[in-house]
């Protein structure tokens, strides 16, 4: 039976998909229609993959429509409610994998930009992950430079982006520990593997990475092109 609480939240979220103009469902504001076309990793999310730096990496689906919708909604409209949904999901695939993780750490914003959006969008979805997982949530990174955004950037670019660099202030937290950290979305997995590897200098036993997103491979997608 639908709680109260439940019909109060529907009331607050937009009644329209994110990604069409059809009615929305309640998971990831899109429509059954636009929630049939998210596309799992191959071999499913929890396969994972290889991402320099870190001990293990998943991810819940390819970043094209319509999940690119959901990612820019959490974003840039601030619907904060999609990190809850998100999280959801993560623990439905990857429960027993995101479980090995002793904490949760959000992959940090410079704090110029945060300033900027107001919040981390990263920490959008690790708080309620963390919650759902029952491990605390640590934000023991800080970002030292402010980078570029990577959407919207060609590969060449994103390589080129100078040294984002990370600082973990806190080590004691993350010390032989198996540390989960979250982002929204990887593109070439620099940014990620250099904050998966200054967490392993600060003494963590382990990183796994987990986001909700992945753009497909550039190097992969040609390769297919040359064998297609
Ligand atoms: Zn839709």
């Amino acid at each position: 039976m639908r709680s109260v609480f439940g019909f109060a939240v529907d009331l607050l979220l937009p009644r329209v998909c994110l990604a069409c103009p059809a009615p929305a469902r309640r998971e990831l504001s899109l429509c059954p229609d636009c929630h049939r076309l998210l596309e799992p990793p191959p071999g499913g999310a929890a396969a994972g993959g290889r991402l320099e730096g870190c001990d293990a990496f998943f991810w819940l689906w390819a970043y094209r429509p319509p999940i690119d919708q959901v990612i820019l909604g959490l974003k840039h409209r601030r619907l904060d409610y999609l990190g809850r949904h998100i999280a959801a999901e993560a623990v439905a695939a990857l429960g027993m994998e995101l479980r090995r993780a002793e904490l949760i750490v959000p992959m940090p914003m410079h704090w110029r930009r945060r300033l900027v959006r107001g919040r981390n969008h990263a920490e959008s979805i690790a708080r309620p992950l963390a919650a759902q997982l029952g491990r605390p949530l640590r934000s023991v990174l800080r970002r030292r430079t402010l980078g570029h955004p990577q959407v919207g950037r060609s590969r060449r670019q994103r390589l080129a982006n100078p040294d984002v660099l990370f600082h973990c202030h806190r080590p004691e937290h993350v010390h032989d520990r198996v540390v989960l950290l979250v982002d929204d979305v990887v593109t070439t997995g620099a940014t990620a593997g250099r904050a998966a590897r200054c967490l392993r200098a600060a003494g963590a036993a382990e990183v796994i990475v987990f986001v909700p997103a992945r753009t497909p491979d550039p190097a992969a997608d040609s390769s297919a092109i040359v064998n297609g």
